[in-house]
């Protein structure tokens, strides 16, 4: 097929076409098990009828209108978002970075309103990612990403992930938030350090700080609780949510404190599509279903038995050093021998009929539908063995 998009994506070799459950199938019929959810975002597998029939009895009602007008499906969505989280508001638009360049606007906006021009650095942490906007790749830790678009943002800086005595030394009066990720997603699949999460919430509070959690991969669901700072029991100040909040449309989130809401007066920053009825029918039904008790210990289950065969699978082939995540987010590092080589594993995935992930060069990543069940599990799982071994076969 002929390629009209930039080349900034480097496609697979297969055209998806369409898709059921935890099932894809491509243009030319071939199946594969998806076992990396559209990136942690088809937290319901594909097609749910519940989300089907959102979208089409939506599509027939009110697609979009402006924010000039609220509408039932955006307050409807944002009283179950905050009924269920710390936040009492909630800013809706189209993606993650949308809501991190948000979070990020409102804590130096925040900042300047009750303290002052002085204080607005950003502590982040090395190897964070928090979107593809200027703001947001200045903020992620991955120079990478950020150093072919200087001139950056200044008053951004960054200290290693988990690192406490660093983290401490960074933060000062001059700091107007520290954001990072609860588990560190695309770098790896790395969970937070409770200690280091706890000292980020005590210097943020000693300091007039906010804490902002980028929520957008760990989620929704997917790590077993409706968001991952519940198993911290750390409550942040301004929470970010996307990827699987819509399960396969379009939705960002950023969620707040009144207290902290109220510095965005009217004007002060916007969006044309967020919030738009669409979207929000979509991800208000994706919401109920995935706060489901049954959701959410499926989750859970799932999650233990796939660590549980990866580390077998890691043990009897020497392929993985090491299995780590929580609940259905998953990382398998490789083993010292094949560093840097995880993109090969997932091609040869594709090619036994499965599609992974890589978070960075050395982990395989999984990120499945939060309804996975037994059989496509244990289907994906066999793939996975015929793929190591046909790409042990060929070193
Ligand atoms: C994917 C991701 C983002 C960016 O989301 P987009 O919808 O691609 O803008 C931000 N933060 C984290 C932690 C992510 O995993």
């Amino acid at each position: 097929m002929q390629n009209y998009l930039t080349p900034n994506f480097a496609f697979a070799p297969v055209i998806p076409d369409h898709a059921s459950g935890s099932r894809v199938w491509d243009s030319e019929g071939r199946e594969y098990i998806d076992l990396a959810g559209g990136i942690a975002v088809n937290a319901l597998g594909h097609c749910h009828p519940v989300l089907v029939r959102a979208l089409t009895e939506q599509a027939g009602k009110l697609w979009h209108i402006s924010n000039i007008y609220t509408t039932e499906p955006a307050q409807k969505l944002a009283k179950k978002l905050t009924e269920h989280t710390f936040a009492e508001k909630v800013f809706f638009c189209n993606s993650g970075a949308e809501a991190n360049e948000a979070a990020l606007k409102l804590a130096r906006k925040y900042a300047r309103d009750h303290f002052g021009e002085g204080k607005n650095e950003i502590i982040a942490c090395i190897n964070g990612f928090h979107g593809r906007t200027l703001f947001t790749v200045s903020v992620g830790g991955q120079p990478k990403y950020s150093q072919d678009f200087a001139p950056l943002p200044p008053a951004i800086s960054h200290v290693p992930f988990n690192d406490v005595k660093a983290l401490s030394e960074a933060v000062s009066e001059r700091t107007c938030a520290v954001i990072l990720e609860p588990i560190q997603g695309e770098s790896g699949v790395l969970p937070v350090d409770a200690e280091f999460l706890h000292t980020a919430r005590r210097l943020c509070d000693e300091n007039h700080a906010l804490l902002i959690l980028d929520e957008v991969q760990t989620g929704m669901g997917r790590t077993g609780k409706l968001f991952t700072y519940e198993h911290y029991g750390v409550t942040p100040d301004i929470l970010t949510s996307a990827k699987a909040l819509g399960s396969g449309f379009p939705i960002g989130a950023m969620l707040t404190t009144d207290k902290i809401a109220a510095a965005f007066t009217p004007g002060t920053h916007g969006t044309t599509f967020g919030g738009n009825p669409l979207a929000c029918a979509v991800a208000g039904s994706a919401f109920d279903v995935i706060k489901a008790a049954d959701t959410l210990e499926n989750v859970h289950q799932q999650g233990e038995k796939l660590k549980a065969v990866l580390k077998d699978l890691g043990d009897e082939t020497g392929v993985f050093k090491e299995v780590r995540g929580m609940g259905l987010l998953v990382g398998c590092v490789l083993a010292d021998e094949y560093a840097g080589r995880a993109g090969e594993l997932t091609q040869e995935a594709l090619k036994h009929g499965l599609m992974i992930l890589v978070a960075g060069g050395n982990v395989i990543r999984l990120a499945p539908s939060l309804l996975l069940n037994d059989e496509d599990r244990e289907e994906g799982i066999r793939r996975l063995r015929l793929a190591v071994s046909s790409w042990l076969g060929k070193q």
